[in-house]
């Protein structure tokens, strides 16, 4: 059995290392990914 560490499992964590999200200044989960960067679509914000 190969336990490099990669199992199918890590999906799961792949998940939680890429939560939804937020706006930090309005709260709102309206984000859009553009020019490899995310902005809240409300208030314009753009998050790092
Ligand atoms: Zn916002």
């Amino acid at each position: 059995m190969a336990r490099s560490g990669r199992s199918p499992r890590s999906l799961e964590t792949i998940k939680s290392e890429d939560p939804t999200k937020v706006c930090s200044e309005c709260g709102s989960k309206d984000i859009e990914y553009s020019n490899e960067e995310f902005y809240c679509k409300k208030c314009g914000l753009v998050l790092d």
